[in-house]
């Protein structure tokens, strides 16, 4: 079967003759070629998940009651609401969304560590998504040969019909991408009937014009480009890695030299580039570990098909620690290959160490914000209470010689209920309260009505007799009371009067 390579790089003159390499070389396109294997089922299956997750939750209804959203998944900016699920965010709780990063961060350096760059080969919007365009290239387009092949030809009928139900394509799934992205900002069947009859703001269409463009562009065109120029992960991600972390390895002291199946006196690599060939960033994985490795493990299931086929045990590229490599190596230094070569590094091999220093403390970390979220969000507080002071004039002296002072309350209610408060001033004896606009229970305590998940604001007065004898400035507190009398919030002010 007659093989089709990329046309190879030409080295300009200079760098031939010895000179440094030119800052920019061009491109060279890389055709992925398809295969299967448990690796690829896998990412099959993490794809399908992601795709589907991203896709339809914003279709996902729940009753909140009336007047609230019924969308689970919805980034309400009109009125400063995250929505997820039953879990309503407020933006002074944005701390929460800062620990859902942290933890993303940390869980991301623990697989790293444990797993090499797990997160991107398989579950990274880049990857899913240009794997899912990779997908439709092949479909209409044929696999690596004949797109190479339909490449290098002069453009025809033939070619044009191919190109355009490819791009056609891409700006379908691209539109649906940009489509979905804005329904996690409005209400989705509304949005989606406002884009079909061209009746969106032009906000809407700004923002989905945007993500069409940038999902068109980065999984249809920019490829492994974005990994390997313009995502930062692949400069640090070093950092986490060690020798025990499982990562995509040729296992050379298993393969080489590399011969013909049949040659004498070689190693188990055959050299036929299927793992090249499989590689979306078209990297040799026998080169070594790169940053233009993803860790996908695609050259995994070609080379275990090679393997296969040639009635030899897979595993010449695998998931493998670098502690085993060297184990593997030094076991089978100056070892003719052959089935006692192979049983002998094979053996040196250990089970990986997943409890390590660094893995322990990412996993203590994770545990400790965990922790830390979940009580927060236990204990959260559905009512809450900020008292403001007037600031002009700082007092009043009323005619009688009594003292005044003045207070906004802003009672914040973040149920879908309308639960009512008693207010109790906590301060010295003879200090009195009014509410304005508020009625009073048994006891003379002025009661403050809410409204369901908004804050209500109340104007409050304090008064003091004269001759209480209070200094310039007395510490006080307002504490709402429920129904059956228990403080629920409290906050603390100030009562200001002239110098005695
Ligand atoms: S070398 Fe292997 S694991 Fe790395 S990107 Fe290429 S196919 Fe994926
Ligand atoms: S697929 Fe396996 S046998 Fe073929 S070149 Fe790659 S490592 Fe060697």
């Amino acid at each position: 079967m007659s093989r089709i390579e990329p046309p190879a790089r030409v080295k300009p003159a200079a760098e031939t003759a010895g000179a440094p390499a030119p800052l920019y070389a061009s491109r060279q396109k890389v055709y992925p070629k398809a295969v299967s294997g448990r690796v690829r089922r896998a990412k099959w299956a993490i794809l399908a998940l992601c795709l589907g997750l991203y896709y339809l939750l914003p279709w996902i209804r729940w009753d909140r009651g009336p007047d609230a959203p019924n969308q689970a998944v919805l980034v309400d900016m009109q009125h400063a609401r995250l929505f997820f699920f039953w879990i309503e965010i407020w933006p002074q709780e944005v701390y929460y969304l800062t620990g859902l990063l942290v933890l993303g961060a940390i869980g991301l350096f623990a697989a790293t560590s444990l797993f090499g760059r797990v997160w991107c080969g398989f579950a990274c919007p880049q990857t899913v998504w240009t794997d899912l365009f990779l997908w439709v290239e092949r479909r209409i387009q044929g696999d690596r040969n004949a797109r190479m092949r339909l490449d290098q030809q002069p453009w025809s009928g033939e070619w044009l019909r191919r190109k355009a139900a490819t791009h056609a394509a891409w700006l379908l799934i691209a539109a649906a991408t940009g489509g979905a992205w804005i329904m996690y900002f409005n209400d989705a069947p509304t949005v989606a009937r406002e884009l079909l009859t061209l009746q969106a703001s032009g906000t809407v269409w700004f923002f989905f014009g945007l993500f069409t463009f940038t999902t068109y562009l980065l999984a249809g065109w920019a490829r492994e480009q974005v990994c390997t120029y313009m995502c930062p992960w692949p400069r640090f991600q070093a950092a986490m890695l060690d020798e025990n972390s499982l990562v995509v390895s040729y296992r050379a002291w298993r393969g080489e030299p590399r011969g013909k199946a049949k040659a004498a006196g070689v190693g188990d690599c055959v050299d036929c580039r299927a793992c090249v060939h499989v590689c979306p960033t078209g990297i040799d994985i026998r080169d070594g570990q790169q940053l233009e490795c993803i860790g996908c493990g695609l050259c995994i299931d070609a080379c275990d098909d090679i393997m296969r086929r040639l009635g030899r045990e897979k595993g010449l590229v695998a998931f493998e620690t670098l502690a085993n490599i060297a184990a593997s190596e030094a076991a089978t230094a100056g070892r003719a290959p052959g089935p006692e070569r192979l049983a002998r590094g094979m053996a040196a091999r250990r089970a990986p160490r997943f409890l390590r220093p660094r893995t322990i403390v990412y996993a203590g970390v994770l545990a400790l914000v965990s922790a830390v979220m979940l009580g927060s969000f236990l204990l959260r507080e559905t009512v809450g209470l900020a008292v403001q002071r007037d600031r002009a004039p700082l007092f009043v002296e009323l005619s009688d010689g009594g003292i005044r002072n003045a207070y906004t309350l802003k009672l914040s209610n973040r149920t879908r209920g309308t639960p009512a408060f008693a207010v109790a001033l906590d301060g010295p004896a003879g200090l009195r309260l009014v509410v304005q606009d508020a009625e009073t229970d048994a006891g003379g305590r002025p009661v403050l009505t809410t409204r369901p998940d908004g804050i209500t604001q109340w104007r409050a007065l304090v008064t003091a007799p004269p001759g209480l004898g209070l200094s310039d400035s007395t510490p006080i507190a307002f504490r709402l009371l429920d129904a059956r009398g228990r403080a629920v919030e409290s906050a603390r002010s100030v009562f200001l009067g002239p110098k005695p």
